[in-house]
């Protein structure tokens, strides 16, 4: 049986390290929105009247809102990006359109991808294309179709197609897995553009090699030059057309050793890339044209199914190259684009925590003042009281002085009469 079905389930596809921790980064931001949303709605309701928050503050706290919001937009289009790159013909478009399973870039001869192709999920369930500078969505319908569009525009090679593709027909773009393809590195001279304008957000490369030779120095230049921009960039090397090494058995394991030591040598003492441990689980000997031919006849759309001497083996190995990639491009992404979102979350939580602060520290403030005041004005009630008591008790003795000079003085009047 030549149909072995893909051995992954879906839930337990490493992509879901990258599809899970994006749901869960997006809930905290979701929360520390809620509570900028109440920070700002409860500043506002104290505001009025009170003298208790500045207007600066909430401006600042508003400005918190407009930031949250624009790290959940980046975070909406966080995906994880894999780069193919090799000479022309070496069979990049096969292994993207048999990890896609579907023939959705156009290979073979008279094809060459003379311009950077990216194949993503798209918003719709309708395929289209747009490119560099525009925003207008080209229907596709076929490869065909594809193939001609991209004849018929007059095309730099540093250029960007985007290919839409839709996301239920594809495990890996509804997860959040966007694909390039290049042109070959033997052809262009602008390495260093397309570095700067294709690669320095990319999760991981794919140098896919051909197995029938040996590494060129343009494919070895090519990532040379990114792992002098990426600090150790994640490169995987598939030496593609194994296949062809049916026909000459006796050479099998020969041919695999020297492939397999020269790789790892390129990886580790050229680039500096990874340890000869790692470098073991980043190079594979695979056909595309077979993976894709036999993913192509597991869903009935192709009648001729691999049989070359060896496919199995190959497929099988085509299908572990998957799982790891899939395993490091997810833990990739997620450190490269979400340790940047978590720094922004922290440090918007603590300066909206700053703000809190000094707001509260405000109102205590306040609160200390009225009472000091209120105390102020207690002592001088008492002083009030005290010498109103003292005025009074005064007042008293006065009358009674008074009253008493009064008598005294009446009754002398009287005795005085009294003896006359
Ligand atoms: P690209 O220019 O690197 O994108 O290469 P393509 O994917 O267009 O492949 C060029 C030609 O090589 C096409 O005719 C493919 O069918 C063929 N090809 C690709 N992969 C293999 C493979 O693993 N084995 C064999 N025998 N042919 C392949």
């Amino acid at each position: 049986d030549h149909r072995p079905l893909r051995t992954t389930p879906v839930e337990n596809s490493p992509l879901q390290i990258f599809v899970k921790a994006k749901k869960k980064i997006n809930d905290i931001f979701v929360e520390i929105e809620d509570y900028v949303d109440d920070a700002v709605d409860y500043m506002k309701s104290i505001e009025e009247g009170q003298q208790i928050i500045e207007q600066e503050q909430v401006k600042q706290t508003e400005t918190f809102k407009a930031k949250v919001h624009g790290i959940r937009d980046v975070l909406a289009r966080d995906h994880m990006k894999v780069a193919f790159f090799g000479r022309t013909s070496n069979g990049k478009s096969s292994v993207i359109n048999a990890m896609l399973r579907e023939k959705i870039l156009p290979s073979g001869i008279g094809h060459t991808t003379n311009c950077f192709l990216q194949v993503e999920g798209s918003p719709t369930d309708e395929p289209y294309l747009m490119l560099e500078g525009s925003n207008e969505h080209c229907a596709v319908e076929s490869v065909g179709q594809l193939a001609h569009a991209l004849c018929k525009e007059k095309l730099n090679e540093s250029q960007l197609v985007r290919v839409f593709w839709p996301r239920n027909r594809c495990i890996l773009l509804r997860d959040d897995v966007v694909f390039v393809d290049s042109p070959g590195v033997d052809v262009s001279p602008n390495l260093d553009e397309w570095i700067d304008k294709h690669c320095l957000d990319a999760d991981v490369f794919v140098l896919v090699a051909n197995a029938e030779s040996t590494l060129m120095v343009a494919e070895k230049n090519f990532f040379h030059k990114v792992s002098m921009r990426l600090s150790k960039p994640n490169i995987f090397i598939l030496n593609n057309r194994w296949d062809a090494s049916a026909s000459e058995p006796e050479f099998l394991d020969q041919v695999r050793r020297q492939h397999q030591e020269r790789g790892i040598d390129f990886l580790v003492k050229e680039l500096k890339v990874c340890t000869p441990k790692e470098a073991e689980e980043r190079i594979f000997f695979i056909s595309a044209k077979e993976a894709l031919l036999a993913r192509l006849a597991e869903q009935g759309q192709n009648t001729t199914t691999p049989l070359a001497e060896g496919f199995q083996t190959r497929y099988f190995e085509f299908q572990d190259f998957e799982r790891k990639f899939e395993e490091c491009i997810s833990k990739s992404a997620v450190k490269t684009k979400f340790e940047q979102h978590t720094q922004r979350g922290r440090h918007i939580a603590s300066e909206l925590k700053d703000v809190l602060d000094n707001i509260y520290s405000d109102a205590q403030k306040i609160k200390e003042d009225k009472l000091h005041q209120r105390k102020d004005l207690h002592d001088k009630m008492n002083y009030t009281e005290q010498q109103l008591m003292l005025i009074t008790r005064e007042m008293k003795q006065k009358i009674h002085n008074m009253v008493e000079d009064v008598e005294q003085r009446v009754s002398k009047a009287l005795n005085e009469e009294i003896r006359r």
